[in-house]
């Protein structure tokens, strides 16, 4: 299956779509990575999606990318004596390390390293920052606010402490049991989820020790500050609109958005935008009109991939919002301002053989009208540098690596085949121009781009660029 769109789809699995039928239905809508949450199931629930995706990855033949997403340093309220209080504007509330049962006095923050960092007029923002509270002073193992916007505020609530860099690392005690478990069921991307430092991001490197690509979630201030760095350290990162949108006020995540997908590209790296991008699709069969503007917005960003959360875990209507996703996508590549982006916004090149490969065959599919450029690829990245490109054409690209196949499933306009290695040049011409046929990517009498690396197989080696005809 060919996809006739660039920019890629990821939906998060849940509930109501974790069983082979319904996986199947979402890639045949138009997904191509699926997204297990470690903050929602258990690893029973999580092992029998991950099994789901495989099945349907054998069924239908195409390498299909799994992100695990682990829940991170969430930090969160204790619990209230009646479930629920009601806060009110104006009133004193204290946030203390007890963990007697809360009320409209006081609740536990059970978390003695973040209540060491916090100071007199400071923000804390609960439920999503549905609830603002004003730290008014602090004492040893508590600090007393005044309610800023008040509510209904319930059990175990989100707290969000915005331009405060905490003495946290990224991976809980919960996240390292998740993480060795998603490694051993051999996901392809590990999503690290609040990262602020790029310490962070080595401190995962290490653990993760090359068994899965590494996507750092952009939704900290701090991650902000230091983004260059962390999209540098990672393979990939995500805009998590999400809590970026708690952490900053809403009005600075459109201009981040674009700042982050700018960051991404410039580096070669994929970036995927998520968080309420088709909501209303959670309960309504059709999006809103601002909703279809989000998304079109997002692929006129260049972003490679985006993402379902909700709408395809939870959602009353999971494929709906996939087939939708992937029409807004499939008509928004099709604008002619789309291409005048694309290009206006390309990269400068590295003085490296591989960018200069990448750009020449961009360039020379754009000259012929070739049907697609073939990347030989083990690592995936001569394929991340041609999609860095924004060529045109899709970018087929042909790896002896399976890991490689799925990882690729993120990358914008690469369609990824897991094949043998060749050894000898007309191997090479010869099996590019099969497999772009088979795959429906070309036909008879088109011409293709192919580049690789002499000696054949070795990582980092791109060097040739042939340009091949395919012959009756
Ligand atoms: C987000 O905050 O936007 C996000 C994607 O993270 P999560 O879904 O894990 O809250």
């Amino acid at each position: 299956m060919t996809r006739a769109r660039k920019t890629k789809i990821v939906a998060t699995l849940g509930p109501m779509s974790d069983t082979v039928e319904r996986v199947r239905a979402l890639h045949e809508a138009g997904a191509d990575v699926f997204r297990l949450n470690a903050s929602h199931g258990t690893h029973a629930t999580l092992r029998r999606s991950y099994d789901v995706v495989r099945r349907v990855e054998a069924e239908c033949g195409r390498p299909l990318g799994i992100v695990f997403d682990l829940q991170g340093p969430k930090i969160r309220i204790g619990a209230f004596a009646t479930d629920s209080v009601e806060l009110a504007a104006g009133s004193k509330f204290r946030l203390d390390l007890s963990d007697a049962p809360g009320d409209v006095h006081r609740v536990q923050l059970p978390h003695a390293k973040v209540m060491a960092a916090l100071a007199p007029d400071q923000e804390v923002l609960l439920d999503d920052g549905r609830l603002r509270l004003r730290i008014d002073r602090r004492g040893p193992d508590f600090v007393e606010t005044t309610v800023v916007t008040g509510g209904r505020l319930s059990n175990r609530k989100g707290v969000n402490l915005p331009g405060i860099t905490l003495p946290l690392s990224p991976l809980t005690a919960k996240d390292h049991v998740d993480l060795q478990f998603g490694l051993d069921l051999g996901v392809d991307w590990i999503a690290l989820s609040f990262v602020q430092r790029p310490d962070d991001i080595a401190e995962a490197r290490r653990l993760i020790a090359g068994r899965a690509a590494v996507l750092a979630k952009i939704e900290k201030p701090s991650a902000i500050d230091r983004l260059d760095e962390l999209i540098e350290l990672a393979d990939a990162c995500m805009v998590a609109r999400g809590d970026l949108g708690v952490e900053l006020p809403p009005e600075d995540v459109p201009g981040l958005q674009k700042r982050i997908i700018a960051a991404s590209r410039r580096a070669g790296k994929p970036v995927i935008v998520a968080t309420q991008m088709l909501e209303s699709m959670v309960h309504a069969p059709a999006p809103t009109r601002a909703e279809a503007s989000d998304v079109a917005t997002a692929v006129y960003d260049g972003a490679d991939a985006l993402m379902l959360s909700a709408e395809s875990a939870t959602g009353a209507y999971p494929v709906e919002a996939v087939a939708m996703m992937d029409r807004i996508i499939a008509r928004t590549e099709k604008d002619p301002i789309h291409r005048q982006i694309m290009d206006a916004q390309r990269p400068e090149l590295e003085a490296t053989a591989a960018d200069a490969i990448s750009a020449a065959a961009a360039q020379a599919a754009l000259t012929l009208s070739a049907a697609a450029i073939v990347t030989y690829t083990m690592s995936g990245s001569t394929a991340l540098r041609a999609a860095r490109e924004r060529p045109h054409v899709p970018v087929l690209c042909l790896t002896a690596r399976l890991e490689t196949a799925r990882r690729m499933a993120l990358a914008w306009g690469t369609h990824c085949v897991y094949t043998d290695d060749v050894h000898t040049f007309s191997e090479m011409v010869d099996k590019a121009c099969r497999i772009a046929l088979e795959q429906g990517m070309a036909k008879r009498g088109d011409r293709i781009i192919v580049t690789a690396g002499v000696p054949f197989g070795t990582p980092g080696s791109t060097n040739i660029l042939r340009i091949a005809w395919i012959g009756g």
